[in-house]
C-alpha cells in the first residue's frame, strides 16, 4: 500500500522505504550512464536535504550537503569547488546545525526517476534541486558564508 514518504511526501509503497529504494535504483542506473559525477553529487545532496532526519542527522553532514548544493547551484564555474570544501570539512571547522526548514520543495526524485534518457534526469534533477535549494533559502545565507570560509582556507 502507498504511504507518504517522511522527507519529501511523495506516496510510495511503504512509504520512505520506498523513496528510498528508487533513489537507490536511480543510482545504479547512473552507474551504468554517462552522467557526470557533480550531476550525482547534486542529486545526492538534494535528496540527502529532502530527507534530512535521515542523511543530515550531524552538523556536518548537513553542512556537506548543503554546500554541495550551493557549489551545484551557484558556482557551477567553479569546479574544484567539492573538493575544497571536502578539505574544509575535515579540517574540523566549528560548526552549529541550523534548523531544518520546514518546507522540502515541491519537486521530488519522481521526475528523475521516470526520466527516459541522460539529458531529461539532467533537466529534472536541476529542478529538483531547485526546489530544494529554494526551500532552504533561510539557510542560504550560511551555506554561501561556510562556502566562503572553505574558499578562503589557504591552498595547500
Ligand atoms: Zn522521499
Amino acid at each position: 500500500m502507498n504511504q507518504p514518504c517522511t522527507g519529501c511526501g511523495i506516496l510510495a509503497p511503504e512509504g520512505t522505504r520506498g523513496c528510498r529504494a528508487m533513489f537507490d535504483e536511480l543510482a545504479i542506473r547512473q552507474w551504468y550512464s554517462p552522467l557526470a559525477y557533480p550531476v550525482r553529487r547534486m542529486m545526492v545532496d538534494t535528496y540527502a536535504l529532502q530527507h534530512p532526519d535521515e542523511f543530515c542527522a550531524s552538523a556536518k553532514s548537513l553542512v556537506a550537503h548543503l554546500t554541495g548544493l550551493c557549489a551545484a547551484i551557484e558556482h557551477r564555474e567553479h569546479p574544484h569547488l567539492l573538493r575544497v570544501l571536502l578539505e574544509w570539512l575535515d579540517s574540523q571547522p566549528a560548526l552549529v546545525k541550523p534548523a531544518f526548514p520546514a518546507a522540502r520543495g515541491r519537486v521530488t526524485i519522481v521526475s528523475a526517476y521516470e526520466a527516459s534518457c541522460v539529458e531529461e534526469v539532467h533537466a529534472s534533477a536541476d529542478a529538483w534541486a531547485r526546489s530544494v535549494w529554494g526551500a532552504y533559502a533561510p539557510l542560504q545565507p550560511q551555506a554561501r558564508a561556510w562556502v566562503a570560509e572553505a574558499l578562503a582556507r589557504p591552498v595547500r
